[in-house]
């Protein structure tokens, strides 16, 4: 074993964010592996192509992946975060890194006893869907304005780990990326996409000029505008309108990816 990948287990040692659903949802698995993993492991099917894998948390992870020694999947053996990289490219030394890795550990460890006297939170929900939440959460409604006052400390820590996460472990890809990712997707779902993008930055206009109430009562926020389509429709839209968010140039996006999701589906209904 090499130095470099001795320092690299050490950082990893003090994460763990690839395994236990703060970074991801899901695991995909390559054709034949299922056979070799253990049996601990879940494997299911995505609904849509048949692709094989397992949710995140990943139930084999505590504190470390225990099956490292025996089989575990090709994307686990591959996978190496943007501060691994950094840190193999000595762009940052094993300290800082250490560092990153320490202060991600701690504010997911505020964020679950920040979430322990909340009704319906189970310690197993992973953190991608609380801090998905928290961000839908962030938009303040009447509804969660006392949520707002009451959580200050749990939407700080979830906002500043969520920064982490995407400027350290987990980068969005540059534009070059975006494009060549853009040109290998089909030509329906481009064209979903340049929808989504247009409706994305139309609601946007909107709810920057009109009062929020009309807004909601405009888009039908709340209402179901998907029931009566087929939930390959849904999905389609939901993807492009995901692939559109990562083209806006604001924050804040939650609000008006729901509206401009509802737009698309009622043009669809
Ligand atoms: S996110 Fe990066 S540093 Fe953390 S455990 Fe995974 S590979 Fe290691
Ligand atoms: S198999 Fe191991 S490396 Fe892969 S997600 Fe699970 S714990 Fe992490």
């Amino acid at each position: 074993m090499t130095k470099s990948s001795l320092a690299e287990q050490e950082i990893c040692m003090k994460c763990g964010m690839c395994c236990d659903g703060s970074m991801f949802k899901w695991v995909g698995l390559e054709t034949g592996e299922k056979e070799n993993l253990s049996s601990e492991i879940p494997v299911i099917s995505m609904d849509r192509d048949g692709a094989e894998g397992f949710n995140q948390p990943c139930p084999v992870y505590h504190g470390k992946c225990t099956i490292y020694h025996s089989y575990y999947p090709n994307v686990c053996r591959s996978f190496r975060c943007d501060l691994l990289d950094d840190f193999s490219k000595d762009r940052i030394s094993q300290t800082k890194a250490l560092k990153i890795a320490e202060k991600a550990d701690s504010l997911r460890s505020n964020i679950r006893v920040e979430l322990s006297d909340m009704d319906g939170i189970d310690e197993k929900v992973p953190l991608y869907v609380i801090i998905e939440v928290i961000e839908k959460l962030q938009v303040e409604t009447e509804d969660n304005r006392e949520f707002i006052q009451d959580k200050q400390a749990l939407i700080k820590d979830t906002r500043r780990l969520q920064q982490i996460i995407s400027t350290n472990f987990k980068r969005p890809p540059g534009i070059l990326n975006r494009i060549k990712i853009f040109y290998r997707i089909p030509l329906s779902e481009k064209r979903l996409f340049v929808e989504a993008v247009i409706l994305l930055y139309s609601t946007k206009f909107i709810l920057l000029t009109l009062p929020l109430k009309y807004c909601d009562r405009l888009f039908g926020y709340g209402s179901r505008p998907e029931s009566g389509l087929s939930s390959e429709c849904q999905l389609s839209v939901r993807t492009a309108i995901g692939r559109a968010g990562k083209v806006v140039f604001w924050k804040n996006r939650s609000r008006a990816e729901s509206l401009a999701t509802n737009w698309m589906l009622q043009r669809r209904s």
